[in-house]
């Protein structure tokens, strides 16, 4: 049988870490087997549903790379479906008009409180089968489920083992509200049925759902899907993972200059191994994921460890990939690239000192925009008069340089050192602020070469002035 998954998000909000994390590993297991992978909005909940969350789920999805085969499939748009079968299971005597009004069952409620007894639906309950005897034609009515009253469910989870649970346990479940919608554990069971799903990986919030729904499969005599119910995601300090640790939402890590290839790694590590390796490629991830070596226990949410993925991924991926995201938080910061070097040269040039895209943006920053100010500690420190010969010298040289390469870049600053005695600070460090606007870069002669002849005789120029004005004071 060929394996289908699928993530089956509620837009209530935007994709948090838990659900991308989810939609991972549905997907990871699927493309491990060759099979599908399958996107279905879950909003029957038309009052918490909204267009926005969709769209940002979608948008989610779509930078993370984890496209669908199937889909994006809306719970809203089959309704005619979800009718046509809770009319075949009340034609079966499967499910039942249940005219208890709300104030009846708050006060069952309350009495089997007072009593000690779990609250639940009783369908035997006397009251109840008041209710439901010589009722008025128009009278509102819900339909529930017959769940059986014997006997047990047990199923196997992926992540869990066997769990079991018994049916004195479970009540009569509504399947449609008097308002003639479908409820979120019919509608699931209709379509996973209907995508032909076979594994169902979700988080253990589920867990309780699951007996519910695995009577509704039988019921409709349909095989049951196998399940894997993952576990939470806790912040680094132990607690539920939520807004209070900053970001949560998927998209606000591309804001913040993740690469997305580091957050998907850090995820899968997020609650599954394989041995102690940290690092993997899509490709790897695809190859060795298992839902068996999905892990029990909660796992933490560990900032620094993303960073430091992050950071691999800036220093190793290809340029051109990282060139693609950095492009996006150039444009954020309005860093036109008309103007310089090829922003791959960049990366390879910068990257590694960088642990997120915000940081390399901001590195790259004078690659392509002309300054009028230095920055305030560096030019301090370093634009004194003592340095001006040395510019001065340099910018003679720069200018004489016929084949513009960091090879002679070099020897140009060798040889500005060698002519004026001085050591290589002397002569790099007012270089590098005069040519950078700032007091670290990577090596000098590299970041002269990429910024260009022009700039880089225009900007020893902006220093020197800088060094005359001070002179003058
Ligand atoms: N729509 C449910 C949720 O967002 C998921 C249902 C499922 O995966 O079965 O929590």
């Amino acid at each position: 049988m060929t394996v289908k998954t699928r993530f089956a998000p509620s837009p209530t909000g935007f994709l948090h870490v838990g659900g991308a994390r989810t939609a991972l590993y549905s997907r990871l297991y699927a493309k491990h087997t060759g099979g599908e992978f399958v996107l279905r909005i879950e909003d029957t909940d038309i009052e918490r549903s909204t267009q926005e969350a969709i769209d940002a789920i979608i948008e989610g999805m779509e930078w993370l790379g984890l496209d669908w085969d199937e889909g994006p499939y809306y719970q809203t748009k089959r309704f005619d479906r979800y009718n046509e079968v809770v009319d075949q299971l009340l034609a079966e005597d499967k499910a039942y008009k249940c005219y208890a009004p709300k104030e009846l069952l708050d006060e069952i409620r309350e009495e089997q409180m007072a009593m000690g007894v779990k609250p639940r639906y009783d369908a035997n309950h006397p009251r109840i089968i008041e209710a439901n005897s010589n009722v008025a034609e128009d009278a509102p009515f819900c339909i529930r489920f017959r769940n059986p009253k014997e006997g047990s469910v047990v199923f196997n989870d992926y992540v869990r083992g066997c769990i079991e649970f018994s049916n004195s346990e479970l009540d009569d479940l509504i399947i449609r509200r008097t308002d003639g919608s479908p409820t979120y554990n019919f509608c699931v069971v209709i379509d996973d049925i209907d995508m032909g799903i076979t594994q169902v990986v979700r988080g253990e919030d589920h867990i309780n759902n699951t007996p519910r729904q695995i009577n509704i499969y039988k019921a409709l005599g349909a095989n049951t899907p196998e399940f894997a119910h993952c576990s939470m995601i806790l912040g680094d300090d132990g607690a539920k993972l939520s807004k209070r640790h900053g970001a949560v939402s998927v998209m606000q890590y591309r804001d913040e200059g993740y690469l997305p290839q580091a957050l998907l790694n850090y995820l899968v590590r997020l609650g599954w191994s394989h041995g102690d390796q940290e690092i993997f490629s899509m490709e790897e991830m695809i190859d060795l994921f298992r839902l068996e070596s999905i892990s029990k226990s909660a796992s933490a949410f560990n900032t620094d460890k993303l960073l430091w993925l992050n950071n691999h991924y800036i220093k190793t991926a290809e340029p051109e990939y990282v060139a693609k995201y950095l492009q996006w938080h150039m444009n954020a910061k309005e860093i036109s690239l008309d103007n310089g070097p090829a922003l791959t040269e960049v990366i390879k040039l910068v990257g590694e000192r960088c642990n997120t895209l915000v940081e390399l943006a901001e590195q790259s920053r004078y690659f392509y925009l002309d300054f009028e100010e230095f920055e305030a500690g560096a030019a301090k420190k370093h634009l004194r008069p003592v340095a001006k010969e040395a510019l001065e010298l340099a910018k003679a040289k720069v200018e004489a340089v016929e084949e513009w390469s960091t090879e002679n870049l070099h020897t140009v600053i060798a040889d500005v050192c060698a002519e004026l005695e001085l050591g290589m600070g002397k002569v790099g460090m007012p270089l590098r602020v005069a040519i950078t606007g700032q007091g670290q870069s990577p090596s000098v002669d590299a970041v002269m070469q990429l910024v260009g002849k022009e700039r880089v005789i225009k900007r020893i120029e902006l220093a020197l002035d800088y060094i005359a004005k001070r002179e003058a004071q």
